[in-house]
């Protein structure tokens, strides 16, 4: 599981003058963030970028520059001399937009990370892609326009959700002050990545707030296809509604269901401090960090509900039991 190092990664950015970068479905503002920091980089370096999500950019996100030349598909014909992946933990996450090519180069931070790609870049301790690109894209021959700063401030400020992720460091505080000097402006991305809402979207969170149940220190709720209409949301994601669950003080883990249109549903998990959600995250074939992961399950809503109500549960039991026999 070997990382490739620096200079590799800067002779594969020498060497290729048409490069491929993607990042996951349901984009957040680390995958869209490092997209661009990565392929507007790339970009000023005079390669010929395309970058692609498969489900294109959510609107809140729109304030972020270069947003429009990220496209939702690439014709299976067009030929690159290098593929990247960015904030993706298996190849899945990418959804159809690069079709089935081979990965040359995957740089992410997810612990679940499959190493997947000819190259590696995976960083777990990093709190966001976007961190990774801040440390080192000077390393790799390239360098930080205003553009590119703001969007790898705009990765690293969601990751951590505005600074304050447990796995927040003194590294990922020093590089986004790095950002900041590049010329990012920290209070006007805070507040348009974190703060700003649309009504759509307070809409919708308030159909899953009247259907939250609660059992123990377990808090789960689900968004239906019949909500997002009712609401007038038009994303397939959680529409952030996660952050506020996990505010929750009297629970360790909370569960939010989303129902796709594809007979799917997307599952995610936050926890408390001392509690692992992606192993529970993994065991469904998803993946994600300790304190927040997400699967995309087959089945029904209430199929999907029962199985992954009961594993957490499980879980959970097996934990605090854990927790108990250790005496603390
Ligand atoms: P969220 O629950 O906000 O979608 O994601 C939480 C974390 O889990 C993120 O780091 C995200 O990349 C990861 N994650 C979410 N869904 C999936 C999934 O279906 N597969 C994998 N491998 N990771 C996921
Ligand atoms: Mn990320």
């Amino acid at each position: 599981m070997n990382n490739a190092s620096h200079e590799e990664i800067r002779q594969l950015f020498n060497h290729a003058d048409r490069i491929l970068l993607a990042s996951h479905v349901r984009p957040d503002g680390d995958a869209i963030g490092s997209l661009l920091g990565l392929g507007l980089s790339l970009e000023d370096a005079g390669k010929e970028v395309v970058m692609v999500l498969s489900d294109g950019v959510t609107a809140n996100f729109r304030f972020m520059s270069g947003y429009e030349k990220i496209c939702t598909k690439v014709s299976d014909d067009k030929s690159f001399d290098l593929v990247i992946t960015l904030d993706a933990s298996d190849p899945e996450r990418i959804g159809n937009a690069i079709g089935n090519r081979n990965i040359d180069l995957n740089i992410d931070h997810h612990v679940t990370n499959l190493h997947f790609g000819k190259h590696n870049l995976v960083d777990p301790l990093a709190t966001a892609t976007s961190e990774i690109l801040a440390e080192h894209l000077e390393s790799w021959g390239l360098k930080f326009t205003k553009p590119i700063a703001e969007a790898l401030l705009t990765g690293l400020i969601t990751d951590t959700i505005g600074f304050r992720t447990s796995n927040m460091s003194p590294k990922a505080l020093k590089l986004g002050a790095k950002l900041m000097e590049a010329g990012a402006n920290l209070p006007d991305l805070y507040n348009k990545s974190l703060i700003d809402r649309s009504y759509a979207q307070i809409n919708y969170w308030g159909y899953a707030l009247e259907k939250m149940e609660r059992k123990d220190r377990l808090v789960w709720t689900a968004l239906t296809l019949a909500d997002r209409k009712m609401a007038g949301y038009n994303g397939n994601d959680d529409a952030d509604l996660n952050t506020l669950l996990s505010s929750i003080a009297e629970c360790d883990v909370t569960v939010l269901f989303v129902e796709q249109n594809n007979h799917h549903v997307k599952v995610s998990w936050r926890s408390k401090p001392g509690f692992n959600v992606s192993e529970l995250a993994f065991s469904f074939n998803g993946g994600g960090h300790p304190a927040a992961a997400g699967a995309d399950i087959e089945g029904t809503l209430e199929e999907v509900k029962k199985d992954v109500l009961e594993k957490t549960t499980g879980y959970l039991k097996k934990i605090t039991k854990g927790k108990i026999n250790n005496g603390n």
